[in-house]
This record gives C-alpha cells, sequence and structure tokens, in this order.
C-alpha cells in the first residue's frame, strides 16, 4: 500500500496514506495474533483497502459485513475487483444479501397459479418479474424493486426465514438464495450485511442451521450499526403481521382440513383479543416498555393464543407434505416467542410494544448484546475486525467496546481523518438559546436556519431529532427560502438526496435516517444544521432499562450511556459535511447545552479539530474565504 507498491502501479491517482497504512498493519497484527480489534478510522482514510489488503494477503476465508447494502455493493464492485486484478489475481469473492433480494421459486410459482387480485399491481408486478428473471444475471431482486414490483408483492414472493423449506425444499435446485449460498461457500472472501450475519450467528448458536459458510476472519465495516442490529436479532418479536402472514401461508399452502380450519379460527379469535388489548396499551407513542402490572393483565390472553397456536400446529402436523410440516414448525415458533415475550427476565431482558404501520407487536428484546455474542462469536473466532468513521467517544472507544461486550485486551486505533478539519470547518455554536424543552425553542431554531442558510447560500442539510421540530422549522421557513426546500417523507431517500444535488442550492430538511450513511461530497452540501443534541428519549424502554443496569453497577448512566451515545450520533450527522479534501463548510448545532452543561466539553472534545464561534459573523467571514478562492479549490 506504499508508493511503490502494486496499488500505486495500477493507480493513477493513488497516494499513500499514513493512517491507511498504519489501519492495514494492525489489521495485519490481528489477523496474525487472532486478537480483536478495534478501528475508529475517520473520512478519507481509505479504510476498505486497509482491511481488504491484509486479509486478501492472508488467504483466509474471510466474511466482510457491512450495515447498509450501499457499502455491500461497493465493496464488491469496487474494491474486490480492484484487489484481484492487481493483487490477489483468481480472488474468489461472493456478494450474498439478505433473503428480501432473492426470488423464491416455491412461493413465486404458488402465487402466480393464484394470485391476490386484491393486491394492488399484483398482474402487472407478476409480468415485470417474469421477464426480469429472463434477463437477470445477478438474481437480485433490487434490480427490479419499485413501482412495478411493489414491496407487498416482494413479500408473496420472497421466503423469509420461517418461510423457507431449506434443504427440503424440492426447488433449491432453481432458487437463486441456494446459488447464492453456493457461490459464497466457494469464495475467498463473502459480503454479507451485519442482518444476515448476526442472523446466521443465532442459527448457529442454537444448533438450527446455517445461512452463511464457516469461515476463519470477520471484518465488520460501519460497526457502530452492529449493537443495534444485535438486539433486533437476539430479540424476539410476535406481531399481528406474523400471525396473519402464516395464516395466510397455511391456507395458499396447505389443506383445506376442517380440524385446521377450526384452528385456525380460534387462532383469529385469540389474536384479535391479545392485539386488541396490546393496542389499548401502546399510548399515543406506540412504543413503550411494558411493566410487570401490565404484563400480569395480558399474560392469561398470550397464553389463550398461545393454546390456539400448538391446537394449530397438531392438527397441521398431521397432514402430508413438508409445506403443512414447515407451517406446523411455525405455529410452534409463534406460540413459544409469544410466552417468552410475555415473560421479560428483569435485568436481562425487556418487553415492549411497538405500533407498526396500522398492526402491532410484543418485542422482547436483550438489555446487553455483550453476552450474546461472547458465546455464539467471540468465543468462537478471534480474528475479528471492528471498524466505522464513528466509533469513539472522544477518544475513547471503551463505550462501543463494552456495548459490544468485547474482551477488554481489544486492541484499539484511532485513525483520523487525513482532512485539514480546522481549516475546512467551522464549528457554530449560538450562545443565546433557549434549552430544548422551552417552548420558544423551535421559533428560535428557525430563527438561527434562516440566518445560517443565507450565509451558506442554502446548500444545507438541517437535522432534527425528532419529526415534530422538523415539520414545525421547515413549515416555518420553507415558504420565505428563496431555495429549493426538501422534506423528509417528500419521496423515497435516494430520490431526495438526488434532487437535493440536482436542484442546488437547496435546503434538506430530515431526521434520524439522514443522519448517517448520506455522502454528498462537493459544495452542494456547505452546511449541517443540528438542532439539538440526539440524546436517545429516557423513557424509550431499552434505553431505561439499560440505564439502570449501569446504575445497578454503580455506573452513572447519563455519564456511560447517555453521553456517549449522543456524542456519537453527533459526530456521524455532522459528520456528513466533509466528505472529500475539497469540501468546505459549516457544522452548527443549535443546542448551547454544549456550551453551558459540564459534559458540553465532551462533546466539544469530540468535535475538535473545527474552530469554535459562536458569532455569525465568523461565519460569514469563513464562507466570505471560500468565495475567494480559486474555483479549482472547490
Ligand atoms: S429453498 Fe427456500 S427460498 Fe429457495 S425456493 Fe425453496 S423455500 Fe424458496
Amino acid at each position: 500500500m506504499g508508493s511503490t507498491g502494486p496499488l500505486a502501479a495500477a493507480l493513477e491517482d493513488f497516494a499513500p496514506r499514513q493512517g491507511q497504512l498504519i489501519m492495514a498493519q494492525a489489521v495485519a497484527q490481528a489477523l496474525t495474533e487472532q486478537t480483536p480489534l478495534m478501528v475508529e478510522a475517520g473520512t478519507g482514510t481509505g479504510k476498505t483497502l486497509a482491511y481488504l489488503t491484509p486479509v486478501v494477503a492472508s488467504g483466509l476465508k474471510t466474511v466482510v459485513s457491512t450495515g447498509t447494502k450501499t457499502l455491500q455493493d461497493q465493496v464488491a464492485q469496487k474494491e474486490l475487483p480492484l484487489l484481484g486484478r492487481v493483487v490477489a489475481p483468481g480472488l474468489r469473492w461472493a456478494v450474498l444479501k439478505g433473503r428480501g433480494n432473492y426470488l423464491c421459486p416455491r412461493r413465486y410459482l404458488a402465487f402466480a397459479a393464484q394470485p391476490d387480485l386484491g393486491l394492488p399491481g399484483a398482474l402487472s408486478g407478476l409480468a415485470a418479474l417474469e421477464s426480469w428473471r429472463r434477463r437477470s444475471q445477478s438474481g437480485d431482486l433490487d434490480e427490479v424493486r419499485g413501482e412495478a414490483v411493489g414491496e407487498a408483492l416482494l413479500a408473496e414472493i420472497t421466503a423469509n426465514a420461517e418461510q423457507c423449506l431449506g434443504g427440503r425444499c424440492e426447488h433449491r435446485e432453481d432458487c437463486p438464495l441456494m446459488e447464492a449460498r453456493r457461490r459464497a461457500a466457494e469464495a475467498d472472501i463473502v459480503v454479507v450485511n451485519h442482518h444476515l450475519f448476526l442472523a446466521d450467528l443465532r442459527l448457529k448458536a442454537e444448533g438450527r442451521g446455517e445461512a452463511l459458510p464457516r469461515y476463519q476472519a470477520v471484518i465488520f465495516d460501519e460497526a457502530h450499526m452492529l449493537p443495534e442490529v444485535a438486539t433486533a436479532i437476539f430479540g424476539v418479536g410476535v406481531s399481528e403481521r406474523r400471525l396473519s402472514v402464516l395464516l395466510k401461508d397455511m391456507t395458499r399452502e396447505v389443506g383445506p382440513d376442517q380440524r385446521m380450519d377450526q384452528a385456525a379460527r380460534a387462532v383469529e379469535q385469540e389474536g384479535r383479543e391479545f392485539f386488541g388489548a396490546l393496542r389499548a396499551l401502546a399510548g399515543p407513542s406506540g412504543h413503550r416498555g411494558l411493566g410487570p402490572d401490565e404484563l400480569a393483565r395480558i399474560a392469561p390472553l398470550a397464553g389463550a393464543l398461545g393454546a390456539a397456536l400448538e391446537e394449530l400446529a397438531q392438527a397441521v402436523s398431521r397432514l402430508e407434505g413438508e409445506e403443512a410440516k414447515s407451517i406446523a414448525a411455525r405455529a410452534g415458533a409463534v406460540a413459544m416467542d409469544l410466552q417468552a415475550a410475555v415473560a421479560p427476565a428483569p435485568g436481562h431482558t425487556v418487553a415492549w410494544i411497538e405500533r407498526r404501520g396500522r398492526g402491532v407487536a410484543i418485542n422482547l428484546s436483550p438489555v446487553e448484546v455483550g453476552p450474546h455474542l461472547e458465546h455464539a462469536l467471540y468465543q468462537e473466532i478471534g480474528r475479528l475486525v471492528f471498524t466505522s468513521a464513528t466509533m469513539a467517544a472522544g477518544d475513547d472507544l471503551g463505550p462501543m467496546i463494552r456495548r459490544l461486550g468485547l474482551p477488554e485486551e481489544t486492541r484499539r486505533h484511532i485513525v483520523g481523518s487525513p482532512f485539514d478539519q480546522a481549516r475546512q470547518s467551522i464549528l457554530y455554536v449560538p450562545r443565546r438559546m433557549p434549552m430544548p424543552a422551552d417552548s420558544a425553542f423551535t421559533s428560535a431554531v428557525a430563527e438561527q436556519v434562516r440566518a445560517i442558510l443565507r450565509l451558506s447560500r442554502g446548500r444545507a442539510f438541517v437535522l432534527f431529532t425528532s419529526h415534530r421540530n422538523m415539520e414545525a422549522v421547515s413549515a416555518m421557513l420553507t415558504p420565505e427560502l428563496e431555495y429549493a426546500c426538501l422534506v423528509q417523507g417528500q419521496a423515497p431517500r435516494l430520490e431526495l438526496l438526488r434532487r437535493f444535488v440536482e436542484l442546488s442550492p437547496s435546503v434538506l430538511f430530515a431526521t434520524a435516517s439522514f443522519w448517517q450513511g448520506v455522502d454528498v461530497p462537493g459544495p452542494a452540501l456547505s452546511a449541517v444544521i443540528v438542532d439539538k443534541l440526539p440524546f436517545a428519549p429516557p423513557d424509550d424502554p431499552l434505553v431505561a432499562a439499560r440505564m439502570a443496569l449501569l446504575e445497578s453497577r454503580g455506573h452513572n448512566g447519563f455519564a456511560h450511556l447517555m453521553v456517549p451515545e449522543a456524542i456519537l450520533g453527533l459526530k456521524q450527522g455532522l459528520g456528513r459535511l466533509l466528505r472529500t479534501p475539497h469540501d468546505r463548510g459549516v457544522l452548527a448545532v443549535l443546542d448551547n447545552r454544549l456550551l453551558t452543561k459540564p459534559y458540553g466539553r465532551r462533546f466539544l472534545k469530540a468535535l475538535a479539530p473545527a474552530p469554535l464561534t459562536s458569532d455569525l459573523a465568523d461565519v460569514a467571514r469563513f464562507f466570505a474565504g471560500r468565495q475567494a478562492e480559486p474555483p479549482s479549490q472547490n
């Protein structure tokens, strides 16, 4: 990776980067010594090549797990072909996506034979799918996903883990998922996403099969997303939708049978009772924890639904065929998950309600994911690399190490961004602002945003921690701004980003999903404005349980959990600004707790080295300096 290496010889614009070399050496050492490694690699480090190069050189069968499909595609379409060309001819790699990306021939044929005409666009969607099947090389449904083939139809023609018959399926030889798995088995490097990786881990740990081939090393990129995905994977959930899909699949694939139909009606009846009670408890937010009294109230209803499901499982298991066996097993699994969900273990798991669209669900989530990962992964394999552009709260990787339950001896590196942040950016925090809980806060935010946009001439992301504030501020400003104004929810995420660049100078008002994984290099994005520090809501059931656990261990939950996680969130949001060495712009945080509270110093330290100001005149001078620069600098 140095100035005389094969990459420099092959790439005209390759420049050796100190941080990239340091990271590559650390990864090589971790692979040799079989010791876990965590590396925060700032934007512009070139971290993908920094881990892939030693992986390729090691010859180890390796899984690269990413947080997003975008990065998964980038690794497979850009960096791996490059390394295969210039470093390791003959290198074999494969991409394995989630089940929702592969057409399931068994379900597709069943649906095509008996289409649900109540599903909008079913017939035209089937025609589009048939023509796509004939020409697709990759078999990846992302190629056809969209207006012609909507999500509802895709759910009918793909198979989730419960719906797949696996090795017992008579269509397995023509199955794109099975074919992708065969390719993965033969590859040196398999690129997956965290969801699939962790689902495989759970399957293996529970002895219920496997979704990935065996491997010798794992690289987690975008590793800051792992705790959230692991919380979902190592929990259980029973939703109205899971129940209705089970009954729908049963009707399509099995029977008719009198005892089965009678049992199904009982399941429907008990399901209405149980989910009706959940809905009544969901409250206005539709997202809340269940206390002991509430659990005691719904437990008998869950018991009745569980018994009805067991009866259904028995009724179906008398019938012939793999489909009947699968439906019976699914009914039994829902009954078991239901039983678990209403009996959380205090300090270990939390039961909570979630409203999803018009449906409702009960979930059971682990308070800590570390013990699950330790049991299923760390005890099995030592060659583990966790990397991301944002993992450290300040210069401390400890909170993320503990969150993932990694051993204390995990090696740690923070490789700074090669960008000149002190020159390329300025951090603006107004000195006089109402507190975020104050009713005057929203209009004060609007006033500040208006002033900053005047200086940046639009070209800004305005990021909010709540939909309510986003809607209020965008409604106040959109009518008067002379720039194209885009508001999250007006169009899908990628479409909004496309318009943001195309219509530049423009302004995007958005919430959580735009705080990370969004890349707009160049002057189209010259300001990132954040309304307030992104503290997790303390009444979120999982946050509350994790705080309580920390307190029970003698730690201050706010200092050890809320602050580090909010620092990471803020770094993610503000990290949207500088994507290349030529980008420049203002980072604005309109929450002056950054200046007035003792914990504010921890945030400011993490955001250094952007120079701090509370004076808009400095921001004006910063932009004037930009305008004075020759155009080539932009
Ligand atoms: S193996 Fe699973 S995904 Fe493939 S056709 Fe059969 S049921 Fe569908």
